[in-house]
């Protein structure tokens, strides 16, 4: 295991600044999650950390040893692709040991290792396979294996479910949870996918053109965002942003709800809502409108569990609150959270 660190890491192609001072200490053993929208620099700092590309500026320490000049094949990382490139005419156990027998480990030492890994990830069976034999959740599993068989410092992952179907990547993520938890290998891993950010990440790195806008456990980056970017990036539907007083006052959608069950507290905001458009997701019931009297522009929405009853149809006004502790402010100039 080791720790990762990344000191003012710049990184530019050309005219385009991909990371822009990126600061980062990962813990021992956590699983640190790099999200945010395309082009923002994830896989570009992924790749940094590979040494796979070479920082303009800045340095790499990986288990307390500067890194930035090593080739990657001396950094002690595993890296797994979306694409996960396995060889397509190998065996699952060839695939495996080929890290192997590239780095002229001995023979008996390679077997051994195949089979480590083989039972840790429960591919045993899978070993004499091909990989057109195996299932995308399956070949997941292969890749991890011969990430793994190099015991890695730090494993590398690059959207490693983005080529799965959503129920697939349901039950890869809980896999790769379940992975991580029982190897506690510190990992970095790049993901656009805020549900897979928010289950899979002790910590979520948010980034936005090219800089870190917040790092901080999934609860710290939901409850508590540090500017509008982490705000509306992170939740679905994003959190409600009001241009009122001065000021941004932003709200998550399930905390917007109607008085008549909520009921009076003190503090709370009370408003009136104009309803425009209701919809029934299955679980939750998604109400549109806007609050007048706080901002006629801005559109929000209130997410109300289907198990209660709806409180209000379109084109009707209701009165809706917000408990105090659920309010957050921000400088409407920079976006930044007023504390
Ligand atoms: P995505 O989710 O779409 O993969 P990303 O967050 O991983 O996006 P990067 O691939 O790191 O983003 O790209 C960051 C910026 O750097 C983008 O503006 C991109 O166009 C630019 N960039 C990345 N690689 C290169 C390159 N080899 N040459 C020129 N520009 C590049």
């Amino acid at each position: 295991m080791a720790i990762v660190e990344v000191r003012d890491l710049r990184k530019e192609f050309g005219g385009t600044t991909a990371t822009d001072g990126i600061n980062l200490t990962t813990r021992d053993g956590e699983y640190l999650v790099l999200l945010g929208p395309s082009g923002c620099g994830k896989t570009t700092l992924l790749r940094l950390l590979a040494g796979l590309e070479q920082p303009t500026e800045g340095d790499i320490v990986i288990g307390g040893q500067v890194v930035t000049n090593l080739p990657p094949r001396d950094r002690k990382i595993a890296m797994v692709f979306q694409s996960y490139a396995l060889y397509p005419h190998k065996t699952v156990r060839q695939n495996i040991v080929f890290p192997l027998a590239a780095a002229h480990i001995p023979r008996p030492e390679r077997a051994e290792k195949v089979s480590w890994a083989a039972d840790i990830l429960g591919i045993e069976r899978l070993l004499d396979r091909k990989p057109r034999e195996l299932s995308g959740g399956e070949r997941q599993r292969v890749a991890l294996a011969r990430a793994m068989v190099r015991e890695p410092q730090v494993f590398l992952f690059d959207e490693p479910l983005s080529n799965l179907d959503a129920k697939l990547r349901t039950s890869a993520r809980d896999e790769l949870k379940d992975f991580q938890q029982r190897v506690g290998i510190t990992t970095v891993y790049v993901t656009h996918d805020q549900v897979e950010a928010m289950g899979l990440g002790d910590r979520i790195a948010v980034l936005n053109a090219g800089r870190i806008q917040q790092l901080g456990t999934p609860e710290e980056i939901y409850s508590d965002p540090a500017n509008t970017f982490v705000a509306t990036f992170v939740g679905a539907p994003p959190m409600n942003i009001l241009r009122t007083g001065g000021q941004l006052l932003g709200f998550r959608p399930e905390n917007l709800l109607p008085l008549e069950w909520s009921g009076k507290q003190d503090g709370q905001l009370v408003c009136r809502l104009e309803i425009t458009r209701v919809e029934n997701l299955g679980s939750d019931h998604y109400v549109y409108g806007t609050i007048p009297s706080l901002d006629p522009e801005a559109k929000v929405i209130s997410k109300i569990p289907t198990t209660v009853p709806l409180v209000g149809t379109p084109n009707s006004s209701e009165t809706y609150v917000v408990a105090r502790d659920k309010l957050r402010y921000f400088d409407p100039e920079t976006g930044e959270r007023i504390p």
